[in-house]
């Protein structure tokens, strides 16, 4: 047995998160196949006329044979990425558990504290936030960044002295914050995953989850290349 490290072919996300494919099923020539059983047909290489198909599935929604092609993803990201992944319901989720495991010293630092938006009251903007704030632990002005970091350090620091004392994990891993990372498996099928992606990769998203939204479609590309290109070409993200 090993510990759950980073698959070699996952792409870095953040400063400490990635997303894998850990496994995948059908491709392309799964979702025409998909659609024709109903005529009694089957191919086994792409064709013009099935990417029109392809095309024509998407464009009136005959989502179904979209399902027929799954992936499973290893994913690495903060407890608040994670906390709007899961809310989507059509995958299949396994987490690591903070009962069964101590967490590990590993919080989420942003390259850049992004200002609140004026006018989106759950969005930011893409500037950085006064350089310096309030330091409750120091009682003084100090870099956000530093702010930022006691805080998450001091938040590990007592949740260890709280495991010390005989606390249950179930409970100590109360104290820590929404930076803390964590790891999950996530299995999806075609069709829910690139609805995931259309809502994640908006840019009404958080943009800590774009960037694992954008890792995902080009994880997927290789592997159903034709309803990728199709996808976004009737998305408008070409
Ligand atoms: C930019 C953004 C902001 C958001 N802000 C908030 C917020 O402030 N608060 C908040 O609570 N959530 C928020 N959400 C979460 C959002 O409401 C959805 O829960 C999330 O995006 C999952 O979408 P979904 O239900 O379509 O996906 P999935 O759960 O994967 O479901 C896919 C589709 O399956 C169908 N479906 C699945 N389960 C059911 C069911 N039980 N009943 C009926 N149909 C079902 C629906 O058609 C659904 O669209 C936000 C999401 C985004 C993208």
């Amino acid at each position: 047995m090993k510990d759950l490290d980073m698959p070699p072919n996952a792409i870095k996300i953040l400063d400490k998160g990635f997303v894998a494919l850990l496994d995948h099923m059908g491709d392309d020539t799964t979702i025409v196949n998909a659609a024709r059983v109903s005529f009694g047909k089957r191919v086994d290489k792409m064709s013009e006329k099935d990417e029109k198909l392809i095309r024509y599935l998407l464009k009136n929604r005959h989502t179904s044979p979209f399902e027929h092609v799954q992936f499973q993803f290893h994913i690495k990201c903060p407890l608040f990425v994670r906390s709007q992944w899961h809310r989507h319901r059509t995958w299949s989720y396994n987490e690591i558990s903070s009962r069964y495991t101590e967490v590990k010293e590993e919080f989420y630092v942003p390259a850049m504290f992004r200002k609140q938006s004026p006018s989106n009251k759950q969005a930011s903007i893409e500037e950085p936030a006064d350089e310096y704030c309030f330091n409750v632990y120091e009682g003084k002005e100090t870099p956000t960044v530093e702010a930022y970091i006691e805080s998450c350090k001091l938040s590990v620091k007592q949740y260890r002295e709280l495991l010390k004392a005989g606390v249950a994990r179930e409970l100590a891993r109360a104290v820590l914050p929404q930076a803390m990372y964590t790891q999950f498996y996530g299995t999806v099928d075609l069709h829910n995953l690139l609805h995931f992606i259309e809502l994640r990769i908006h840019p009404h998203a958080q943009w800590e989850i774009q960037q694992y939204a954008k890792a995902l479609l080009e994880l997927i590309t290789p592997i159903v290349p034709v309803t990728v290109k199709i996808w976004k070409e009737l998305k408008g993200m070409d």
